[in-house]
Order: C-alpha cells, then structure tokens, then sequence
C-alpha cells in the first residue's frame, strides 16, 4: 500500500517542499507584487505559529471558545443496520458554528493578529466560509470583508445576516455571473490594493503556498483528536477513515494522523446527478492537471484553462478543483478517491437522522453515504468518518425538495 520512496512517518516534515510543491502539484502562481507579502506569511508561519505562544494562545481558544475536543461516537443503531461493520463519526459537527471550518478561520485570524493586520478578507460562495471567518473576526476583534455574488447574496440570506451580525462587511460582487467565481476575483483585486493591513483567508487546502499547508496544520487538530479517542474506544485503528473532499480541508484533517497507520482512506468527492460534464464535481476523477486560483493540481476545465460550471446538492462541495496535496496522496496510491452522488448523500442524510439523531451536513452525507456502501464491502472492522458539519444549514432545502419523504 505504502509508496516505496515516501516514508509517512516523516511525511508532513517534507510536504510540501519549501517552495510549496507536492510532488509536481501547488506552489505560488501569484502577481509579482504580491511575492514579498507571500514570502512574508511562509516566514511568519514557520516561526510565528510553531512557537509556544502561539501554540498554546491556540489551544486554550480551541478548548474555550470552540469547544474542542469534539466526540468520537460509535454508530451502533447504524451499524447494526448495514451488518457487522462498526462506523464511527468524528463530531465536527459540534465544533462552535457547526463545521470544521471554524479550526482553520482561528487559526488564520490569530496568524492576522500577531502579523498586526487590521482586516481579514475573503469569498464566499453559500457562506459558510463567510460565517467561519466573520467569527474568527469577531472574536479577534478585526474588520472583515466578505465578498459575495449578487445571485449568492440573494439565495444566503441567513448566512449574510449572520456575517453582519458578526460585524463583517458583505460586499455585493455584480459582475458577470454574480456568484463565486466573480466573488473571488473580487476578494482577490481587493487583497492585491491593502494588502499592507489585511490577510487574505483561503477557505479550504486550496490556493497558492503556504495556504494548502496552513490550512492542513490548523485541521489537523481534528485526525489526532480522532485517532486518540478511537484507540482509547476501541483498543485498536480503525479499518478506514473517510470524509468528504470540496477543496479538501476536513479531509485533510483526518487523513494525515492516520497516513503511517495500517489504516485504508478515503476521500469521497460529489458525483451530483450524473458524469456529463456539469452535472458533477469530481474533480480528481474526472479532471486534469491544470493551474487555476494560484495553484496547480487536478481540476474540471475546457481546453482554454477555464473552469468549468460544477454542481452538488451541497454547495460545499462544489469547487471545480482539489487541494494539490490531495492530488499528490492519489497519485502516491496512499489515498482512495470514490464518489457519492446526490442521492446516496441524500438518502445517508435521512437515514442518520434516524437511526442516530444527528442531522449531517449534506457535504458530511457524501462521505457517511460512501461509508455506508464500504461498510456492506467490508462486512466487519471498523470506519471512522469525519462528520464535517451539521445539516440545520440545509434543512430548508432538504425539506422542499425531499419533504414527501417525512409522509
Ligand atoms: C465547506 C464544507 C466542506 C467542504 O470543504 P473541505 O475543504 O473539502 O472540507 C465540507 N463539509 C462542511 C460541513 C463544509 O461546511
């Protein structure tokens, strides 16, 4: 299983390499301009957030004010159900605000606050990152601009009157298709003028160095929670890990405790209503190389390099490409990429409601619905599943298109 020149045991001390490459995926596609400032937040990084301080100023916000650790729960309602097979959810869903999001938006808040920065900026496409980061900006007492399609604005409500009620600036993005396409060129012109006092939040394991690295550091805290409480559980490591794949920072999160251990994993990516080309996300299983939004890794584009239209049932995961680390693991053979479409997640979504009384986030269904069809493969052992987030956020639309199921 282990790739022959790849020892992961001291995996993440040379992933990625200090231009910011794994293997032939990520690095820095930026603006000459923007180059020093780059470089400047590697440096921080390296030194500001591996020392004590840091260390420990993070720890106690993670322990007071998000509530970590969060569970590990044993699925046994579940489990009974599929066979003999036992699945266990990692709560990311009780992390503060509902997701994991929350453990890298801290992070990058508190980087922002000893590099002196005045303003967090970001897009957002259904605002959960806006949400996570207005948080963060909240509690750390920094402006926030949160750039949003018009078409998205007018879809979220909830999400932007939670942003400014967070005391984030949401600013209207009104140009070409008004989504988050838009709204990312938007946040990024606006980086490039006040970058001097403001730090540019990337959501997810994607975008130029050092970000896909920071972002996997900061969730990290979710695998080492994770493999810690499952030994103490169970005695053993489970047979499997899962979680879902957007960009790829819940699954990133998990992955790497586990990367040294006998363990199987799998990253499970949207398949949406079908395989044609817009009816999916799936971008390490149906994409290509390519480079895109400052990094180079596997991505759904036509032949000019332009991204192409992605779906999911849960607008977390639709992102047109992967963390190139992702990328990376796949082409190592350490990391399974399979496919849930929007049916299996809807249906894992009712049926962990259920049997075990907690709602998934529809982008966490993707990875309990794969793990549900593994579980019946298996037949025994074990599965843990990174639940990413919880599914209030979706139950207005969970309950308008699937309401007949409740009858
Ligand atoms: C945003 C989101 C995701 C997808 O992002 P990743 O970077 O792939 O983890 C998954 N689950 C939830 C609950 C989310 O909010």
């Amino acid at each position: 299983m282990l790739e022959k020149n790849v020892d992961f045991a001291v995996y993440t001390k040379h992933n990625p390499t200090k231009d910011g490459y794994f293997g032939t995926y990520g690095g820095a596609y930026i603006p000459p301009q923007l180059e020093a400032e780059f470089a400047r937040i590697s440096q921080a990084y390296e030194t500001i957030c591996k020392s004590s301080r840091f260390i420990s100023e993070l720890r106690r916000i993670r322990k007071e004010f998000q509530g970590r650790p969060t569970p590990t729960y044993h699925c046994e309602r579940l489990s009974n159900m599929l066979g003999n097979c036992q699945i266990y959810l990692k709560r990311e869903d009780l992390n503060h605000t509902g997701a994991h999001k929350l453990n890298h938006c801290m992070g990058e808040g508190l980087l922002a606050k000893y590099l002196g920065k005045k303003k967090l900026i970001a897009e957002t496409g259904a605002g959960q990152h806006g949400v996570a980061l207005a948080t963060a900006a909240a509690f750390f007492g920094l402006e926030c601009d949160i750039y949003m399609g018009e078409v998205d604005i007018a879809k979220q409500a909830p999400n932007v009157a939670r942003m400014k009620l967070l005391g984030a600036r949401v600013v209207p993005v009104s140009h070409g298709l008004k989504t988050l396409k838009e709204a990312v060129d938007a946040a990024f012109e606006a980086y490039m003028k006040e970058y001097e006092e403001s730090m540019y939040c990337i959501g997810s394991v994607v975008g130029p160095h050092p970000f896909p690295m920071m972002v996997r550091d900061f969730q990290s805290v979710v695998g080492i929670e994770a493999r810690e409480q499952f030994l103490e559980m169970t005695g053993n490591l489970p047979d499997a890990v899962v979680a879902c794949v957007g960009g790829g920072s819940n699954a990133a999160g998990i992955f790497m405790a586990f990367l040294n251990d006998p363990v199987e994993i799998y990253g499970v990516e949207p398949l949406g209503v079908g395989t044609k080309r817009g009816e999916h996300a799936a971008s390490l299983t149906y994409g290509k190389e390519g480079i895109m939004h400052g990094f180079k890794s596997i991505m759904l584009q036509n032949e000019e390099g332009e991204p192409d239209p992605v779906y999911s049932v849960a607008s977390g995961l639709d992102y047109p490409s992967v963390g190139p680390e992702h990328a990376y693991l796949r082409d190592l053979g350490r990391v399974n990429y399979k496919t849930a479409s929007d049916d299996e997640a809807i249906d894992a979504f009712f049926t962990l409601s259920k049997l075990e009384g907690i709602i998934p986030a529809l982008e966490s269904a993707h990875a309990i619905a794969y793990a549900m069809k593994l579980a019946k493969e298996m037949g025994t052992g074990s599965i843990l599943v990174n639940c990413s987030g919880r599914g209030d956020k979706d139950l207005d639309y969970v309950l308008e298109k699937y309401g007949d199921r409740l009858k």
